[in-house]
């Protein structure tokens, strides 16, 4: 399956939709595009569960050439483009010390993205990582206090997790989960894991951090809206976050009315896991993206 919707030229024009080009200089066009109209920006360089410590290194140094290029074209003043960062990118997964290696690279990156005038944010992935994840985050947060972390509502701990790092300066992303979870630790119905979201954005917007509303659920982006007015949060006091791709005309409604809005701009060759983590949450655009392999490959 995977050779087949990597080779199919279909999958160019999908993938366009959702990924911004192969290479730094074209997520970086796609970055000051998206600050002219007022958007917040962060960018993943995709690649994930490598077990190699030698492309755990290659990726850390595409952050620190990205973050070069936006600084070069003006965008990390006040965190306007910040990075995200997937553990396993950068050796997590790594059978020998591979939590010691993620984390000494996801510093590297801090130290680069500090320099830029920026921040990190450190994506969390499968529920099997996220004790490791955020002992990383806990870790590197004594010298980086801005590094960013992700809570996924799915977890059936994350409301607890959430009022733990509800504390000053904590930036805290809130989505609902894109890995399957076993029941014993997730919830598996929608409405679970939607009403976990608002127990936990209700944890964030009392505390004392800075949350970051992931979601394009329009439901969920009015709870967050009415949280912030009962929490007395004004508009720089939080921020939503969206995929690039998804519900733009939404991002740029909600900047237009003085939100805080970013949006997540994944570029790189290694696309596959995204695009089908993306296709999945969707069966209208996986029966089109289906369709067209068939008429067209
Ligand atoms: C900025 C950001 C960062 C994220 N980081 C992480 C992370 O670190 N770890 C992690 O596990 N997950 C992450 N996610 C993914 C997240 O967990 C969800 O899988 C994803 O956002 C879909 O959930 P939703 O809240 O939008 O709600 P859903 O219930 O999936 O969708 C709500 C509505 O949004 C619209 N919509 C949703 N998806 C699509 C689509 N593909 N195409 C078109 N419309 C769509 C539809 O109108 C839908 O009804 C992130 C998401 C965002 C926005």
């Amino acid at each position: 399956m995977r050779q087949l919707v990597t080779s199919a030229p279909v999958a160019r024009s999908v993938v366009a939709r959702y990924v911004a080009g192969d290479g730094a200089a074209g997520a970086v066009a796609v970055a000051s595009r998206l600050h002219r109209e007022g958007l917040l920006i962060s960018l993943d360089y995709l690649g994930e569960d490598t077990h190699d410590a030698r492309q755990a290194d290659l990726a850390t140094q595409e952050y620190a050439t990205l973050l070069a290029s936006l600084a070069a074209a003006g965008l990390t003043g006040g965190g306007a483009a910040e990075v995200s960062v997937k553990p396993t990118a950068v050796g997590l997964g790594l059978a020998d010390h591979g939590e010691k290696m993620a984390a000494e690279n996801i510093s590297r990156i801090a130290a680069v993205a500090r320099e830029a005038g920026t921040t990190v944010t450190v994506d969390m992935e499968d529920h099997s990582h996220v004790d490791a994840t955020l002992r990383i985050v806990r870790t590197i947060r004594g010298e980086f206090p801005d590094l960013g972390c992700v809570i996924q509502s799915q977890l059936r701990r994350s409301a607890a997790d959430c009022t733990a790092l509800a504390t000053p300066g904590s930036r805290v992303r809130l989505c609902k989960g894109a890995y399957n979870a076993p029941q014993d630790v997730a919830f598996t119905t929608r409405a679970e894991v939607d009403r976990s979201y608002a127990r936990c954005l209700r944890a964030l917007m009392l505390g004392d951090g800075y949350p970051m509303l992931a979601t394009h659920d329009p439901r969920l982006i009015e709870i967050g809206a009415a949280q912030a007015r009962l929490t007395g949060r004004g508009p720089g006091d939080f921020e939503y976050q969206m995929l690039y791709g998804i519900r733009p005309a939404e991002q740029r409604r909600l900047a237009a009315g003085g939100a805080r809005m970013r949006v997540y701009v994944p570029y790189g060759s290694d696309w596959y896991g995204y695009l089908v983590r993306r296709l999945a949450e969707r069966p209208a655009n996986l029966a089109f993206f289906a369709r067209s392999l068939l008429t067209r490959s």
